[in-house]
């Protein structure tokens, strides 16, 4: 399974290591350095780095384990020091959620007020789809992976979109895709780790950051959500860069799209002028906030974001960067699904609840991420969600709409637990803010 024969007789007996955190030990910073280390350099088995991770998700880390971690995440490839080049360069990050495809928007918007953004963006991790795998739906959309075509990106358009690479964070290319497919996500640390150690190798100065609250977040309770956002926050201020968090509501999709196409879909809308108005107003706080960064005051972000919206050069962005980075921007270039089965109400009322990260599992096994390191992500595979929280609905109206794709799917049994994700109530709930907290630094 990928263990380097040269590992054998290393000083390092990585069992033992295992062992000490399995036991609940607290791991010495030169110990982390090396189980981060095997990660990169294939010096461990992945069953030995999957236990690890086990390890780490049941046991917790204490505050010297994840600082060392984000450290050594950080150092195991390049530092591009990009905000030493674009002192003004922004970076976006979400903690994972569903329906989420705020980068999309951001991005272009953002660039088209003024302020270059330069994005570490990931695939798709659980039950959240990623931005990687949404960017790719493009047809020949290529993330960076060196400084060079970064700066490229950033003097042509104003917007790189990277991914990790052998290059630039290794090591959380590697857990990453361990982590996905067993079970390893929701781990404070290991969250904080993977998203602070890739921040900080592209080196922007300045950062936005989404932490999610609420059933379709890893972390689901709001103090969870909370502690989460302080991290992320104390590793920022501790390296220097200027951040602004948010805890946003991610107890429904944010957006009334899951899957690749199908969110590069809802992000065009957005982008037209239209679109989900929940998924509009984040994206829409979120580029004012990268503003503010930027120096303007609040209200005249609020403005400028805005105005920049309904003028269409965010649109236009989006295609420019698209393009810069070998895509096709074109809606019409978007996988199409193979077929869509509507889910109906089987009783009328109002929508009470939507069971968001279920979704988030019915469209992965619809093909929209993966369920092993191998597999494909089916950019045609998704969910349309047809009634928001609040909406009434009679009986055999569409609550949601699944996007087959290729994968073999067991429509009927995902149909039945799309239908068991929405909670249909008596009475209309009380309306919920979108961002519930924010936190600077
Ligand atoms: N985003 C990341 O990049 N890593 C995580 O662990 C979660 C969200």
């Amino acid at each position: 399974m990928g263990r380097s024969r040269a590992a054998k007789g290393d000083a390092l007996n990585f069992v033992e290591l295992i062992a000490k955190k399995r036991d609940g030990g607290e791991l010495s910073p030169d110990e982390v350095r090396a189980f981060v280390a095997a990660a990169s350099n294939g010096h461990a088995g992945d069953e030995q780095l999957a236990a690890m991770l086990m390890a780490i998700c049941i046991r917790g880390a204490s505050g010297r384990e994840t600082h060392a971690l984000v450290e050594a995440m950080r150092d195991s490839g390049a530092r591009w020091a990009i905000g030493d080049v674009y002192p003004e360069a922004v970076d976006k990050h979400s903690t994972g959620g569903v329906g989420d495809t705020v980068s999309l928007v951001f991005a272009p918007l953002v660039a088209a007020c003024g302020v270059p953004v330069v994005m570490m963006a990931g695939a798709g991790l659980g039950h959240t789809q990623g931005t990687l795998d949404k960017l790719v739906a493009m047809p020949g959309f290529r993330a960076v992976t060196s400084k060079h075509e970064a700066v490229e990106h950033l003097e042509s358009c104003g917007v790189c979109f990277a991914a990790q690479s052998d290059e630039i964070a290794p090591a959380d290319k590697k857990l990453y895709l361990l982590r996905d497919v067993t079970a390893t996500v929701p781990s404070l640390p290991l969250i904080v780790a993977s998203i602070m150690s890739k921040k900080l190798a592209v080196g922007a100065h300045r950062l936005v950051l989404d932490v999610k609250s609420g059933t379709g977040a890893f972390f689901k309770a709001p103090e969870a959500a909370a502690e989460m956002a302080e991290a992320l926050v104390g590793v920022a201020r501790a390296a220097g860069v200027a951040v602004r968090a948010s805890v946003t509501d991610m107890n429904e999709p944010l957006g009334d799209r899951l899957g690749c196409a199908s969110e590069v879909r809802a992000a065009l809308a957005v982008l037209a002028g239209g679109g989900d108005a929940r998924l509009r107003e984040l994206s829409l706080a979120l580029a004012s906030d990268a503003l503010v960064l930027a120096g303007r005051t609040p209200e005249s972000a609020c403005n400028e974001v805005e105005r920049t919206l309904a003028s269409g050069k965010a649109r236009g962005r989006f295609e420019a960067l698209v393009r810069a980075h070998g895509g096709n921007p074109s809606e019409s270039a978007l996988a199409q699904p193979r077929r869509v089965v509507a889910v109906t109400a089987a009783r009328a009322g109002f929508v009470g609840a939507i069971e968001a990260e279920a979704l988030g599992w019915i469209a992965v096994a619809l093909g929209a991420g993966r369920r092993h390191q191998d597999d494909a992500v089916d950019a045609a595979a998704g969910i349309k969600v047809d009634a928001r929280v609040g909406d009434r609905v009679e009986v055999g109206q569409p609550l949601a709409e699944l996007e087959l794709g290729r994968r073999e799917a067991d429509v009927e049994s995902l149909a039945e637990r799309a239908r068991a994700a929405f909670t249909i109530a008596e009475h209309a709930p009380q309306a919920r803010a979108l961002v519930l907290a924010r936190l600077q630094g």
